[in-house]
């Protein structure tokens, strides 16, 4: 749901094209002619006399040079109209004018006046066309902005008040901490008194940083909701124009609005695509720059006491520029991160509450299978398990729909068409039950929940599900090196039953370089570099790229280092799988064969061998 309401409306210069056109035309059509009416229609001689001896003639004008006769007559109705016919040799006429009581004109205009033509024709249009001018350059104006290129139109805050945004606290689920954070913001908004009294001063402006999806926005305008005060809501784009200096003319327009309604919150998203840092290289954006400083500009001007809060939200809080950050300006940061077991189950529930959901709904098994799932993919999996059970012609969700769900929003939707040889099938099975059997014969690795060889629209022909029994939140050097040998273990499988490798494990190689680079350059867990930060990440909440910081001689020992560590994983996962081949055998046949099967179905073939 959008609440940018009220777009007030943008009239494109065509607009204003077309009016002019139109108007131009109907002047045409409909007043022009009767400002030129009397125009001059040709007649023969004869129909002259006859018209004379009616006695409809009123003047007429004889023309020497032209040749011709110009007359004037009267209907019955009083209309004037002007004839023309040529001269003829007739030396009666004279009397039969004399007789109808025709007055003798030196000459009977044909033509409206000269200078009334050019009135009309030219200096008319003129006129309505600079009129039209100056009404869209009033329109500029008075929005005080110059509008883009095609539009002219009002800077796009506007008002919204709590019914617009419907949502409140309640309907962010954990982030206990942000809450509490702009909990304390919405109460100086009720009762500043309370505050000034003790001598307490607001931030001006709280910085809401944190992945994409886990509730930036929604808490924005869960604020709103809470407040009760004007909320004035922009996104950071909305302030990049394509003329130079139209940006900041938007920034003072909001503050203008915002302290006239004051107390209120102003609130902008995506700050970063205007708050970046103002580093005057090369691609550097003069635009965005004037843009950034009116808003630091107004941010310093306004009263703390008055009761403007800004509040932005980012998912790129490292390429801010550190003016926004300095005290006095967004000086408070609330993280929002990616939500724990407890955040998860709250989620997922808040949004069951919009769903029928069958009475008994496990949230904590789908909370525990979707570790590092944002809220966003959390709404996205309650709602894909509503879909499926109306596919299936359900009248409720149930436990299946959701299980079904997280792999969708995992791996992507069952490729049932999808026909794939039984030997490749064969091979992805063994692949899987490699990863599976190493996870499962190491300590300290998360238990197997389901492997499945159905193919997923995300590419992936079948994986190996783990699910850790509790949240985890630190992991150790051994854990980090037995999660490479578990990767490692499905080439290995393949390597073992097929003496043959494929391209399958392309997914499981990129994890396992990542992640003993990650060792290595970041987690300082390699004997030979120890605690020394080799590499510096990037962007924290947008995928994470890492960059070097380290001599050419240190990255090629890295290189090496890496290679050496995922060459030892895969030993180890070799002689587990080759030390455990008759069970690896038998669980195979029976994921053939089954497709899909469950962690406690694994586990019950695994012990039932080693029973044996
Ligand atoms: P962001 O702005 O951080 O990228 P949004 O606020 O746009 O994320 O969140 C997208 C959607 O995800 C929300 O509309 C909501 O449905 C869901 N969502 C995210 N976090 C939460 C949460 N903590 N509680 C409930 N729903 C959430
Ligand atoms: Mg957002
Ligand atoms: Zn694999």
């Amino acid at each position: 749901m959008s609440v940018k309401e009220h777009e007030p409306p943008k009239k494109p210069l065509i607009y204003y094209g077309i009016m002019a056109f139109l108007t131009l035309m109907l002047l045409n059509v409909f007043v022009f002619p009767l400002l030129f009416e009397n125009q001059v229609s040709e007649v023969g001689y004869n129909d002259f006399l006859s018209m004379v001896d009616k006695g409809m003639v009123q003047e007429v004008a004889r023309d020497e040079s032209a040749g011709s006769i110009t007359f004037s007559t009267k209907d019955e109705a009083g209309k004037l109209r002007i004839y023309q016919t040529g001269i003829w040799p007739d030396d009666t006429l004279l009397k039969r004018l004399e007789d109808a009581g025709v007055k003798f004109a030196s000459e009977i205009p044909t033509q409206a006046s000269p200078l009334l033509t050019i009135l009309i024709s030219w200096v008319l249009p003129v006129l309505i066309f600079s009129f039209i001018g100056k009404l869209i350059m009033k329109r500029m104006t008075s929005a005080g902005n110059m509008g883009n290129a095609m539009s002219f139109g009002k800077a796009n805050a506007k008002i919204y008040v709590e019914a617009q945004t419907g949502k409140t606290f309640a309907d962010v689920a954990g982030e206990d901490e942000a809450k509490e954070s702009l909990q304390e913001i919405v109460d100086f908004l009720h009762e500043p008194a309370k505050y000034a009294a003790i001598g307490a001063k607001l931030p001006k402006g709280a910085l809401l940083v944190g992945p994409p999806g886990t509730g930036k926005t929604l808490l924005a305008k869960a604020v709103a909701g809470e407040a009760k005060v004007p909320f004035f809501s922009i996104s950071g784009s909305e302030f990049v124009e394509m003329f130079v200096g139209m940006g900041a003319a938007k920034v003072r327009d909001l503050f203008k609005q915002a302290n006239e309604k004051a107390p209120c919150i102003v609130f902008i998203d995506e700050i970063d695509t205007i708050g970046k840092k103002r580093d005057g290289g090369v691609g550097s954006n003069d635009e965005r720059e004037q843009t950034l400083n009116q808003l630091l500009t107004e941010m310093d001007g306004f009263d703390p006491q008055k009761g403007v809060v800004i509040l932005a939200a980012t998912n790129r809080p490292d390429t801010l520029d550190k003016a926004l950050l300095r005290p006095g300006r967004f000086d408070r940061r609330i993280p929002v991160e990616l939500p724990d077991l407890n955040g998860r189950i709250a989620i997922l529930k808040v949004h069951a509450k919009d769903v029928k959901m069958s009475g008994n709904i496990d949230f904590d098994a789908i909370a525990r299978a979707t570790s590092g799932a944002s809220g966003a993919e959390l709404a996205n999996i309650i709602n894909e398990a509503a879909l499926r059970a109306v596919r299936l012609g359900r009248d409720s969700v149930i436990q299946a729909d959701l299980e079904e769900s997280v792999e969708v929003v995992i791996a992507g939707y069952q490729r049932k068409g999808a026909v794939i040889s039984p030997e490749e099938k064969k091979i992805v099975a063994y692949h899987e039950i490699g990863h599976a059997l190493v996870a499962a014969k190491q300590t300290d690795s998360a238990p197997v929940h389901k492997i499945t060889i159905v193919p997923r629209t995300s590419g992936a022909l079948g994986y190996t599900m783990q699910v850790e029994e509790d949240e985890r939140f630190l992991m150790s050097r051994e854990e980090a090196f037995n999660k490479l040998a578990t990767l490692t273990g499905g080439r290995v499988a393949e390597d073992v039953a097929f003496n043959s490798i494929t391209t399958g494990a392309s997914n499981d190689i990129e994890q396992a370089t990542k992640l003993a680079r990650a060792m290595i350059t970041r987690y300082g867990m390699s004997d030979d570099f120890g605690m020394v930060a080799l590499e510096t990440v990037n962007n924290q909440y947008l995928g994470g790229d890492t960059s070097l910081a380290c001599s050419a001689e240190t990255a090629a020992k890295i290189d090496k280092e890496v290679v050496a560590m995922i060459a030892e994983a895969y030993q180890k996962a070799k002689r587990i799988i080759s030390e455990n081949r008759p069970v690896m055998d038998k669980l195979a046949a029976y994921l053939l064969e089954k497709e899909t099967i469950t962690g406690e179905e694994f586990m019950e073939i695994l012990n039932e061998e080693e029973q044996k």
